[in-house]
C-alpha cells in the first residue's frame, strides 16, 4: 500500500513540477520593449521563443508623432530590456522611461552605424544657421540592419546569459538572410540604367537606402513627418519632377497619401504605390517583416523605374 501511495505522490509531485516548470518558462521569458515595429521584428528574429516582445508604435504607426499611453509606461516599467533606434527618432522615449520607473538596460540599435547628416533645402534658402540634422532612418540600409541585429543580440545576452548561444545562432541565421537580401537589392538596381535611379517620396525616410543602393531621392517633407510642407515646397518639388524627368512618386504607409497624389497629378508623374518606411504592415499585408518591407519597396521602385525605360 505504501509503495502505491508513494508512487502516486511521486507522480503528483512530478506533475506539479512539470506544471510549475511550464509556468516558469512563460514567466521567465525576457520581456522586451521595442520602440517601433521594425525593431520588434528584429527582436523576435534574434530572441525567438525566449523573448516576449511588446512593440510601442505598432504596424503602420508613425513613431515621429507617437504619444505614449499610460499602458505603454506600465509595459516599459515591467520590462527586462528596452530597444530603441536612437539618432533622435524617439523624441518621446526619455520621458517615457522616466515616467515608467524603468531602470534596466537600453539597447540603442543604431549604435555603431555611420550617421547620415542632412540639412533641408529650406534651411539653406533661409540662411538658417547651419545645424546638420541626423537622419534617424538608418534601418533602410541592410548593412546597418545587420548592426542593429548584433546590438540587439548583445543586449539580450546581457540580460539572459543562459540564452547567449541561442541568440548567437539566431543572429547568424538572420544575418545570412539579410546579406542575401542585400545582394538581391543590389542586383535589382544594377539591372536598371543609372539615369533612372531617381525617385520621390513624401518624407525623407530613404536617405540611407538611396546612399546604400545608388538612388537619388527627393522628398516633399524633411526627415520627420511632423511638419507639413508649404505650398512653396510643393511647387518646387513639382518643378523638380518635371525638370529632372522623374517618372514616379511614392506614398508611404505612415504619411497622408493626398499630398503625393496631388504632386503626381500636377507634375504628370505616376504614383508608384505604397512604400514602407518607418513601420511594418499588419500581418497578411505587404510588409509584416523587415525582410518583406525591403522586398515590397524594392519591387515597387524597380517596377516604377522600368516603366520609364
Ligand atoms: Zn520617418
Amino acid at each position: 500500500m505504501m509503495p502505491c501511495i508513494t508512487r502516486i505522490l511521486v507522480l503528483f509531485l512530478a506533475l506539479c513540477l512539470a506544471g510549475s516548470a511550464t509556468e516558469a518558462r512563460a514567466e521567465n521569458k525576457v520581456k522586451v520593449i521595442a520602440s517601433f515595429s521594425i525593431l520588434g521584428d528584429m527582436v523576435k528574429n534574434v530572441g525567438g521563443d525566449r523573448v516576449a516582445v511588446t512593440t510601442l508604435v505598432g504596424p503602420n504607426g508613425d513613431a515621429h508623432v507617437y504619444q505614449p499611453t499610460p499602458a505603454a509606461a506600465k509595459a516599459v516599467g515591467g520590462a527586462n530590456l528596452v530597444v530603441v533606434n536612437g539618432l533622435g527618432f524617439e523624441g518621446w522615449m526619455d520621458r517615457l522611461i522616466q515616467t515608467s520607473g524603468y531602470k534596466g538596460p537600453i539597447v540603442v540599435a543604431s549604435r555603431g552605424i555611420k550617421p547620415r547628416e542632412m540639412t533641408t533645402e529650406e534651411e539653406e534658402e533661409h540662411g538658417a544657421k547651419h545645424e546638420p540634422k541626423i537622419d534617424p532612418h538608418a534601418w533602410q540600409n541592410l548593412s546597418n540592419g545587420r548592426i542593429y541585429v548584433e546590438n540587439i543580440a548583445k543586449g539580450l545576452s546581457s540580460v539572459d546569459p543562459a540564452g547567449a548561444a541561442i541568440y548567437k545562432a539566431n543572429t547568424d541565421a538572420y544575418e545570412a538572410k539579410l546579406a542575401d537580401l542585400d545582394q538581391w537589392v543590389k542586383a535589382e538596381f544594377a539591372a536598371i540604367p543609372e539615369a533612372k535611379h531617381r525617385m520621390i517620396t513624401s518624407h525623407d525616410a530613404l536617405g540611407y537606402f538611396g546612399a546604400a543602393y545608388g538612388i537619388t531621392i527627393l522628398s516633399s517633407m524633411g526627415v520627420s513627418t511632423e511638419s507639413e510642407p508649404s505650398a512653396g515646397d510643393i511647387a518646387r518639388l513639382i518643378k523638380q519632377i518635371r525638370g529632372e524627368k522623374i517618372t514616379a512618386v511614392f506614398i508611404e504607409n505612415v504619411t497622408d497619401p493626398r499630398l503625393m497624389e496631388q504632386v503626381a497629378k500636377e507634375s504628370g508623374a505616376t504614383l508608384g504605390g505604397e512604400l514602407y518606411s518607418d513601420a511594418l504592415s499588419n500581418p497578411g499585408e505587404a510588409a509584416p517583416t523587415y525582410i518583406d518591407m525591403f522586398k515590397n519597396n524594392v519591387t515597387k521602385i524597380v517596377a516604377a523605374m522600368r516603366k520609364g525605360l
